[in-house]
């Protein structure tokens, strides 16, 4: 990685799992979630990672709630959108994908595998993965690679020698859930050396290892990623005031070590986003 290049902040602002009952100010409407995005644009963000919910607060993979949601952010803010196709424990593979094929977002999530998650699971097999790498594939939408464990990262490999999704690839690095890999740097660095040349990442530590891994991204040249999907608190006993509060941090992190906070331009540049 060139010491010139920018660092890529993510935005997860909302996600399946977090309750307003763990933080109040959880963006959980079309219009909160916009007003989110454009806050957290503002604070160095330059892609929002987009979940939605019903109006009982439930995650949801409704593509018309989907359409809401983006036109909203569209109206206040340019920031790049990744739709999740991970949904909500329990949702079915076919429920995952109809937003990517309905709404075709320039990028989504691409969860590589099976996995532990707090007391539930996560089930993505090979032939799973094959459907929607070539789904994306063929309307062109970016994926970002999900792995929540070394063997994960290997599952992708074997999409990209079937040829099934092509460069350049962006990899969301998963750590900290409860039931699957920790953060440590040692781990992190080990996915780091298992990716493929040339690929970008993002960091994700989830709860209390959020701060540590922005750190540790930032110290292996990779980009990072916060917001209350991974941790709604801003440091231990406090709660985020907001999403832009977590960002405008990981934005002095990078400041702190020389690097600009990425716009969402730079991103589309990096990752050869369709126009
Ligand atoms: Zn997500």
């Amino acid at each position: 990685m060139s010491l010139d290049r920018k660092v890529v902040i993510t935005c997860a602002c909302t996600g399946a799992e977090t309750s307003k009952a763990q933080n109040p100010a959880l963006p959980v409407t079309s219009d909160e979630i916009a007003t989110a995005a454009e806050e957290a644009r503002a604070a160095g963000a330059a892609i929002l990672h987009l979940h939605v919910r019903d109006a009982a607060g439930k995650a949801t993979q409704d593509v018309g709630t989907f359409r809401r949601a983006i036109e909203a952010i569209r109206k206040k803010t340019d920031i790049v959108i990744e739709l999740t196709t991970g949904g909500a424990v329990g949702d079915t593979p076919q429920e995952r994908l109809r937003p990517i094929k309905e709404l075709e977002p320039e990028m989504a999530s691409l969860d590589c595998g099976t996995v532990n998650f707090g007391n539930d699971y996560i089930v993505n097999t090979l032939p799973v993965m094959r459907e929607f790498a070539a789904e994306f594939r063929a309307r062109r939408v970016r994926p970002t690679f999900e792995c929540f464990d070394l063997g994960h990262v290997y599952a992708s490999l074997a999409l990209i020698k079937e040829g099934l999704v092509e460069p350049p690839y962006h990899y969301g690095l998963v750590l900290g859930v409860p039931g699957a890999l920790p953060y440590g740097v040692r781990e992190l660095a080990a996915m780091v050396d298992a990716l493929p040349e040339g690929a970008e990442y993002t960091v994700m530590g989830i709860g209390r290892s959020s701060l540590p891994s922005q750190f540790g991204s930032i110290a292996l040249g990779g980009w990072i990623r916060v917001g209350f999907e991974d941790n709604v608190y801003y440091s231990k006993g406090r709660l985020a005031a907001s999403n832009a509060e977590l960002v405008e941090r990981a934005a002095r992190i990078a400041r702190e070590a020389s690097l600009e906070p990425a716009t969402p331009a730079d991103v589309r540049d990096y990752l050869k986003l369709r126009p």
